[in-house]
C-alpha cells in the first residue's frame, strides 16, 4: 500500500480562445460534459483542496455554466498569455509555500487519477514534477513540405500536464522568468529558476485537444462501459379485428388489450433499454393513470428510452425481442418487424432481432388468453 497523496491544490488554465481549435474548446462538449469539467472533477475527486479556473475575462457565467453543481473551485480571470494567466491563478491560491499545486491545461480533458498520483509523488523528491510519454515516430525537419533530414528522437519527451511544484518554488521562478519571454509550460519557468523536474510517466489519452478533429479521437478514448437490461411484458387478447407487435400492425381476429395500443413487444423492448439505464420502467415514465397514452402508439415509448440513452451520452448496440403466444404466426411478419425497430432505433438491421416461439399450448399464452414479450437491449455508456 502506498501512502495517502499530499494535500494539493490546482490552477487549471481555461483562458485560450481556441484558434487552431476553430473556437473556445473549454466550454464544449466532450462526451457527456463540457471539456474543462473533466479535468475539475479529476481533481476534485484526487481530493484537491482547492481548484482555481483560469478563464478568459468576463467568461465567469461559463465557466459556472460548465461546473454546475460542483464544489471547491473558483474562477479567475486569465490574462494576455499562459505565463500571466498562471500566475493570476497562483495568485488566487492561499495556504504554506510548500503546498503542492498542480497546474494543468483544461485542453487536456482526459485526466486520470493514477497521472495526479504519479505527478505529486514525483515531486517527493523534486522541484517539479510533470507528465511525459517518449516520442515513438521518428522525427523529420522540413522546410516547406520538402524532408531536409532526420531528427534524431533519443532522449525527446513528449510533455504533458497536469505539472507540480511547491505553491512558492512556481511562484518566485515566475518573478524570475523574463516576462518579454512566452512561457510553453511551468517546467521550463522553474528549470529556468534552477529548479529540477522530474519526468513521470504520462498517459496517450491526456492528449491534447488541439485541432477541430481531435474531439472525435478524445471521444473514442472516454471510457465507456456495456450494460445489459431485459424486458418482460403480457397484454390479454380481446375482441378486435387487428394487433400492434413490434410497431407492425398484423390482421388478426383478435386484438391485444391495454391502455395503449398495447403493443407488447415495443413494452417489453422499451424497458430491457430503460432496465440497462438502471432508469425505471415504461411505468414510471408513462403511468398508465394517465389518459393522455389512452391508445398512444407505442413508437413513443420506445423513443422516449432512446432520447434518454442518448442524453446520457449512451448508445443502442443490439436488442433481442422474443414473441410468445400460438397465434397469430408471427413468421411472416418477422423481416417487417425488423424493419421497423431497426428505423425507430437507428440501428443497423443485423442488430436488430426479432424471434417468436410458442408455449406448446400450456399455460396462458398456450390457452390464447394472453400474449407475452421479453427483450433484451445492450447498451454503451460512459463509464464515468
Ligand atoms: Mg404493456
Amino acid at each position: 500500500m502506498s501512502s495517502p497523496l499530499p494535500a494539493f491544490a490546482a490552477v487549471v488554465v481555461a483562458a485560450g480562445s481556441g484558434s487552431r481549435a476553430g473556437g473556445p474548446k473549454q466550454w464544449r462538449r466532450l462526451g457527456t460534459k463540457p471539456v474543462l469539467r473533466w479535468s475539475v472533477e479529476a481533481l476534485l475527486a484526487a481530493g484537491a483542496g482547492e481548484v482555481v479556473v483560469v478563464v478568459p475575462a468576463g467568461a465567469g457565467d461559463e465557466a459556472a455554466t460548465a461546473l454546475a453543481g460542483l464544489s471547491g473551485w473558483r474562477a479567475v480571470a486569465g490574462g494576455a498569455s499562459r505565463a500571466v494567466s498562471v500566475q493570476n491563478g497562483l495568485a488566487a491560491l492561499g495556504g504554506p509555500g510548500d503546498r503542492p499545486v498542480l497546474v494543468h491545461d483544461a485542453a487536456r480533458p482526459l485526466l486520470s487519477q493514477a497521472v495526479i498520483a504519479r505527478c505529486l509523488r514525483g515531486l517527493e523528491d523534486a522541484d517539479g514534477a510533470l507528465p511525459a510519454l517518449p516520442v515513438a515516430d521518428s522525427l523529420r525537419r522540413a522546410e516547406g513540405g520538402v524532408g531536409a533530414g532526420a531528427v534524431d528522437r533519443d532522449g525527446l519527451w513528449r510533455a504533458q500536464t497536469p505539472q507540480a511544484f511547491r505553491l512558492q518554488t512556481l511562484t518566485e521562478a515566475y518573478r524570475a522568468w523574463p516576462a518579454e519571454e512566452p512561457a510553453t509550460d511551468e517546467a521550463t519557468v522553474v528549470q529556468h529558476a534552477g529548479g529540477r523536474v522530474r519526468l513521470v510517466d504520462g498517459d496517450p489519452r491526456l492528449m491534447k485537444l488541439t485541432w477541430p478533429e481531435d474531439f472525435a479521437m478524445a471521444e473514442a478514448l472516454i471510457p465507456r462501459q456495456i450494460r445489459t437490461g431485459s424486458g418482460f411484458d403480457v397484454h390479454r387478447w380481446g375482441p378486435g379485428a387487428a394487433v400492434w407487435l413490434c410497431g407492425v400492425e398484423i390482421p388478426h381476429d383478435q386484438t391485444l388489450v391495454g391502455h395503449s395500443d398495447a403493443d407488447a413487444g415495443l413494452h417489453a423492448l422499451t424497458d430491457a433499454i430503460l432496465g440497462a439505464m438502471g432508469d425505471g420502467d415504461i411505468g414510471d415514465h408513462f403511468p398508465p393513470t394517465d389518459p393522455q397514452w389512452k391508445g398512444a402508439s407505442s413508437d413513443r415509448f420506445l423513443i422516449h428510452a432512446v432520447e434518454r440513452l442518448h442524453a446520457r451520452g449512451g448508445r443502442l448496440v443490439n436488442v433481442d425481442v422474443t414473441l410468445i403466444c400460438e397465434r397469430p404466426k408471427v413468421k411472416p411478419h418477422r423481416q417487417a418487424m425488423r424493419e421497423r425497430l431497426a428505423e425507430l432505433l437507428a440501428l443497423p438491421l443485423d442488430a436488430v432481432s426479432v424471434k417468436a416461439t410458442t408455449t406448446e399450448g400450456l399455460g396462458f399464452t398456450g390457452r390464447g388468453e394472453g400474449l407475452a414479450a421479453q427483450a433484451v437491449a445492450t447498451i454503451e455508456l460512459p463509464a464515468s
